[in-house]
C-alpha cells in the first residue's frame, strides 16, 4: 500500500492545519496555506508507521 500524498500538521501552534504534500516532496519544505509557514515534510513516511514491520505483523493470506 502506497500513498502519493504525505499529511503534515503545521507547526505553528495557532495555525495547526493539515497539510497534504506529494509524496515527491519529501526532503523538501512545503508552505502551509493557512499561515504560510514552510514546514519540512520528513523523510521517512507519513506519521502514521505502515513499515516492514507492520506488513511483518500480518500473517500471511492463505
Ligand atoms: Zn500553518
Amino acid at each position: 500500500m502506497s500513498t502519493n500524498t504525505i499529511r503534515l500538521i503545521c507547526p505553528s501552534l495557532r495555525c495547526r492545519a493539515i497539510l497534504t504534500a506529494p509524496a515527491a516532496a519529501r526532503g523538501k519544505a512545503v508552505r502551509c496555506g493557512q499561515c504560510g509557514m514552510r514546514v519540512k515534510v520528513p523523510d521517512a513516511a507519513a506519521p502514521v508507521k505502515a513499515g516492514p514491520a507492520a506488513a511483518a505483523a500480518e500473517p500471511p493470506a492463505k
